[in-house]
């Protein structure tokens, strides 16, 4: 993908500049800790994933998606969500147990901006646990100069993927009339079942009945919009 290309010429470049002032970035090879989090994506990210489902990996998105639906009740706002999604949804269903991402070379944009100026233990805390004291000494430790407040990671590359993921979402209104955005296993799946992005002819009634009959069109999962909308902001 065109966009994944870019992103990497970019994060590199960034990287590299970063490192060669003396600082660093934490991200390693089978971390998987910023995995544990929700993954947001575009479709049309989602499609390529879909395309490239194995069996086993068509396993785990299946395992997934049972835990999310068994929690969607519990899913009443964005705070309950990520709670949940920590708790009783787990990490993402394409990392090993090794903590090693199945779809490295497909991954969507969202994953690849995730850079991270402290070590791998904050990218799984959860900050509502810690003390007052914890989270000033977490605060005072960041580098304001570089990070997307109030997290640890590079705000560069995570604005930067965000106007890639626009411009696939613009490019999927411009083509089909309609753009799909959120959770990145559930639209892996709803590709997987119905074949969207095969079908160019889709109506926008067709679409939204697929959405509404996978039982996972939830605003906190599913961002849809079609013809008639204003595109909102990503996600
Ligand atoms: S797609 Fe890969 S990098 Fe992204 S969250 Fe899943 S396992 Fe991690």
């Amino acid at each position: 993908m065109n966009q994944h290309d870019q992103f990497e010429k970019f994060s590199r470049m960034w990287r590299t500049q970063y490192c060669a002032s003396g600082k660093t970035i934490y991200c390693r090879e089978n971390c998987g800790g910023c995995c544990q989090l929700a993954v947001h994506a575009t479709y049309p990210e989602a499609v390529a994933v879909a395309e490239a489902l194995t069996e086993s990996l068509s396993k785990r998105l299946s395992g997934y998606i049972e835990r999310l639906k068994t929690a969607l009740p519990e899913l009443t706002d964005v705070k309950s969500y990520l709670k949940e999604h920590r708790q009783a949804i787990g990490p993402c269903p394409f990392l090993d147990s090794r903590g090693s991402c199945l779809i490295y070379a497909i991954r969507p944009l969202s994953c690849r901006a995730l850079l991270s100026t402290r070590p791998a233990a904050w990218c799984t805390v959860d900050f509502a646990k810690l003390d007052n004291w914890d989270k000033q000494a977490y605060e005072s430790g960041l580098d304001h100069q570089v990070v997307a407040w109030p997290t640890h990671y590079v705000a560069a590359t995570r604005d930067f993927a965000r106007t890639l993921e626009k411009t696939l979402l613009e490019s999927m209104q411009r083509e089909q009339g309609w753009s799909l955005s959120g959770n990145f296993a559930v639209m892996v799946w709803i590709e997987k079942n119905n074949r969207l992005g095969r079908r160019n002819n889709a109506t926008i009634q067709q679409v939204r009945d697929i959405l509404a009959a996978s039982e996972l069109n939830n605003p906190l999962l599913l961002n849809f919009t079609d013809g008639s909308q204003k595109m909102s902001d990503y996600p």
